[in-house]
């Protein structure tokens, strides 16, 4: 039975996650990924490094407080937002990889006000819905930014238990116990939105739930993206195959 993944192989995944996520619209430009290596260290994906070529070199490993084991250049922080990672990290014991992303769609649905219905098969695993943080300063770019503690704890108890939370005109925040989880279920959030806006396109008014269908994911715990663990793992298999 394979032991513990090691650090260089928790590397390697998260650097496939990054390329995998930028392939399928979820990152773009900016954003970041990070992964749990214990209580004070957490390897993150640093801003001055493209999703497509990063190499497991280009980690960086911060501690809770944002410094950088073993310093870097300038003192500059691998990334202004490290707050969101440690806040989720603080919050969520069950939580070993995160990412924050500026995905449009899940991110325009939060911006218009749309509410998920499960229309389909991705928005039937989001059919609870997606929290969503707002802030009155969330309108202006720059304050839009979790760069401090308390914003980022405020932002991780409106995401509670869910798997993934809006961040209002900004993006999202999505929260697994693996990195294949992660990837897995940012890819279910932005297919889903997308879903959405189209079928808020047609115009039609926000359809009622059948009411057998509120029962059957009342009572149905896998009706979420990470609902059973080897799924998610053969998901994370599929999309490194098609991305990669
Ligand atoms: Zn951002």
């Amino acid at each position: 039975m394979p032991g513990p993944p090691n650090e260089q192989q928790i590397k390697e995944d998260l650097v496939k996650a990054c390329k995998v996520l930028f392939k399928c619209g979820v990152a773009d430009l900016t954003g970041h990924i990070s992964y749990k290596l214990g209580d004070n260290r957490f390897l993150i994906k640093p801003r001055a490094v493209n999703w497509l070529t990063l190499t497991a070199d280009d980690l960086v490993v911060i501690d809770s407080n944002g410094g950088v084991e073993g310093g870097v250049a300038g003192g500059e922080p691998p990334e202004i937002e490290w707050p969101i990672h440690v806040g989720v990290y603080q919050a969520r014991k069950d939580v070993t990889s995160v990412l924050h992303a500026h995905p449009p769609d899940s991110t325009l649905v939060a911006g218009l006000g749309i509410k998920f219905e499960p229309l389909t098969r991705e928005l039937y695993f989001y059919g609870d819905g997606v929290p969503v943080y707002r802030s009155i300063d969330n309108l202006v770019h720059e304050n839009a930014q979790i760069k401090t503690m308390p914003r980022a704890k405020e932002m991780a108890a409106v995401l509670g238990q869910n798997p993934a939370l809006i961040l209002l005109y900004h993006g999202t925040v999505v929260a697994a116990d693996t990195i294949g989880g992660v990837v897995v279920s940012s890819y279910i959030l932005e297919r889903a939105a997308s879903s959405m806006l189209k079928a808020a396109a047609t115009g039609k008014p926000s359809p009622m739930v059948d009411p057998m269908l509120q029962e059957a994911m009342a009572t149905n715990s896998n009706a979420t993206p990470l609902g059973l663990p080897n799924v998610v793992a053969e998901r994370w298999e599929m999309l490194k195959a098609y991305y990669l």
